[in-house]
C-alpha cells in the first residue's frame, strides 16, 4: 500500500453527485427498493478511467496491477452499505482487486491509503507486509484484506529476486554500467509499478547488503 492522492473530480460528478445522492435516499426514505441504474450510477466510465489514472491501474490495497487479467472494480473506501450518502463521494471512491474488494465486504474503519502514509502503518519483512502491532485499523486492514494470502507473496517474491539479481550484476560491473543499473532498480519501485512499498524497502536493504 502506498499514499494516494485524489485527482479532480470528473465533471459527471460535479453535475450529479448530488442529485444522484438525493434520489436515492428519497428511495430509500419511502421504504422502496432502490433501482439498480440508482445503486450502479458510480460505474459510469469517466469515473472508472479517473480512477484508474489516480491508481496507476493497481489496487489501491494491495498494488497490484490487475488490468491484463480483470477490469478491476471501483471500491467505496466507508462502504456504500454502511453509508449510503458517500455512494457517489468522489473522495470516497476508489479502485480495488476483486479479490480485496471481496475481502472487505462491507467492513469500515480499515486504513485508508487517501488519508494517511502507508509506510508508517505497514512494514516489509522481505515479501511480507506486516502491521504495525499496535495500530488496531492497520492490524485489522492486513487480516480482513489478507494480505499477506499466497498469490501476493509470491508476486512479491519476483520482484525482490529481480532486484537482488540486478543489485548483484551491478556489483560486479564498471562504476558507470553500475550507476546506469543502480537507475534501473529505483525506476522498479516508482509508485506506478505493482508492489512499489515492497520494492522500495527490498531495495534499500539490497543497497545496504552491498554497500551501495
Ligand atoms: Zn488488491
Amino acid at each position: 500500500m502506498i499514499p494516494l492522492t485524489k485527482t479532480a473530480e470528473p465533471a459527471v460528478l460535479q453535475r450529479n453527485a448530488a442529485t444522484w445522492t438525493a434520489e436515492l435516499l428519497q428511495k430509500i426514505a419511502d421504504g422502496d427498493e432502490p433501482t439498480k441504474y440508482l445503486l450502479g450510477r458510480y460505474a459510469h466510465p469517466d469515473i472508472k478511467v479517473a480512477l484508474l489514472i489516480e491508481t496507476s491501474e493497481k489496487c489501491a490495497y494491495c498494488e497490484s496491477s490487475f488490468r491484463h487479467v480483470t477490469y478491476g472494480d471501483i471500491e467505496h473506501i466507508v462502504p456504500k452499505a454502511v453509508e449510503p450518502t458517500l455512494r457517489f463521494a468522489w473522495h470516497n471512491l476508489t479502485i480495488a482487486c476483486d479479490v480485496c474488494n471481496t475481502n472487505k465486504s462491507d467492513v469500515a474503519d480499515l486504513v485508508d491509503p487517501y488519508a494517511c502514509n502507508p509506510s508508517l502503518r505497514f512494514k516489509f519483512h522481505g515479501p511480507l507486509m506486516w502491521a504495525v502491532p499496535t495500530d488496531n485499523s492497520a492490524v485489522l486492514t492486513e487480516e480482513q484484506l489478507d494480505l499477506n494470502r499466497s498469490k501476493l507473496v509470491e508476486r512479491r517474491c519476483e520482484r525482490i529476486e529481480f532486484l537482488r539479481n540486478l543489485i548483484g550484476s551491478a556489483v560486479t560491473k564498471p562504476q558507470a554500467i553500475r550507476d546506469a543499473m543502480l537507475r534501473r532498480a529505483e525506476r522498479e519501485t516508482l509508485e506506478t509499478k505493482p508492489y512499489s512499498a515492497c520494492a522500495t524497502a527490498a531495495l534499500a536493504n539490497l543497497r545496504a547488503l552491498h554497500g551501495l
